[in-house]
């Protein structure tokens, strides 16, 4: 047993330089376990650019060769073709989903997909890309074919699950591009409005039971597009939208006696909820609600000795519950850490573009 082991085996502090070691070694070579989420490659590296933005060490990427790198993912509509052809030209999640061309230009196989296009466009804000140089005319014009008549929106043109995740996606981009052009607001707001449950939480889709990232999708995605002020409880501002009362009655059962959050009732707590639960608590000004020192008890029990967070205690690190502790410990206002903006998913640098 070496010291760490023994000095970490209860840990009390957010071990921020760990940490970076940790996701400089996720930025140079992923572990063979995440081959098979290849297909999420931007994924990933959005977990890792980002991670090392709110641990204050982006000093660590080659942001040009990041920035070529996610724009090679790009889907441009052929020289002859319509981006309004029915198609979503937005970025590939990995090289194996995306195909070359025909001669003339146009795709035959194009997989490009929101939840992709989302975190090429994050990782872009937070090398410092200028996104005026990004060709994202065909991105909002080829968007509005993916929303659907209820106002929800399929992540590829060829189909799969609408939900609330994608309504998110679709606001993401639409904020971090500033072009709303892709999307109609008014019926996404009423599909976000259909979702809020009899106990004031959101389920992904209208009827469905409430849960911690729904929620998280539906109040971030209304903020994005304007329709909700920032702390609402804290200005005493009331809002007609929706039943803010009752989902702060949700929102705060969802700490559990070990500090942690969970995503729905009678679920055990887990890393990510912290980040889920605890934006939207940021975002509706009520973070002083819930107990914040046992929130941060909980979440060092899940922090790993040599980097990184697992999903519940005593296990494994994994980079998306690794970046859900980071962002949660920025959120706890951790020091040594960078804010967050919430409702976007990165720093508040990255945000507004500093
Ligand atoms: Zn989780």
């Amino acid at each position: 047993m070496n010291w760490r082991e023994e000095e970490c085996g209860d840990c009390e502090m957010m071990e921020r330089d760990v940490h970076v070691t940790f996701l400089e070694f996720m930025y140079n070579l992923l572990p063979s376990p995440y081959e098979p989420q290849e297909i999420n490659h931007l994924t990933l590296a959005y977990f890792i650019i980002s991670g090392l933005d709110i641990l204050n060490s982006l000093h660590s990427v080659a942001k040009d060769a990041v920035a070529s790198w996610v724009l090679s993912f790009q889907a441009h509509p052929g020289a002859n073709a319509d981006a309004n052809d029915g198609q979503f030209y937005g970025f590939h999640g990995s090289k194996t989903s995306q195909f070359p061309p025909d001669e003339n230009g146009v795709l035959i196989h194009n997989n490009s997909h929101l939840a992709s296009t989302y975190c090429a466009i994050a990782i872009l804000k937070i090398v410092g890309y200028e996104l005026s140089n990004l060709e994202s005319e065909s991105i909002v014009t080829s968007m509005r074919n993916l929303q659907q008549p209820d106002g929800s929106f399929i992540p590829i043109h060829t189909g799969g699950e609408t939900d609330l995740r994608f309504v998110y996606c679709a606001a993401a981009i639409s904020f971090m591009l500033d072009n709303w052009s892709g999307m109609d607001k008014e019926k996404a707001k009423d599909y976000i409005l259909r979702c809020q449950s009899y106990d004031g939480g959101f389920g992904l889709v209208p009827g469905a039971e409430s849960h911690g990232g729904g929620t998280y999708c539906a109040i971030a995605s209304l903020r994005l597009m304007g329709f909700i002020e920032d702390n609402i409880l804290s200005s005493h501002a009331s809002s007609s939208l929706i039943d803010v009362p009752l989902l702060l009655e949700w929102i705060l059962q969802r700490q559990g006696t070990d500090g942690g959050f969970q995503g729905r009732p009678n679920k055990a707590s887990d890393t990510c909820y912290a980040f889920w639960i605890g934006s939207v608590l940021r975002i509706l000004g009520g973070r002083n609600f819930v107990d914040n020192k046992a929130l941060r008890g909980f979440l060092l029990t899940c922090q790993y000795k040599y980097g990184g967070f697992s999903k519940f205690p005593g296990e494994y690190p994994d980079l998306y519950h690794s970046y859900y502790g980071f962002t949660a410990f920025s959120l706890l206002e951790e020091s040594s850490l960078k804010s967050l903006c919430s409702e976007l998913g990165i720093t508040e640098n990255a945000a507004i573009g500093l």
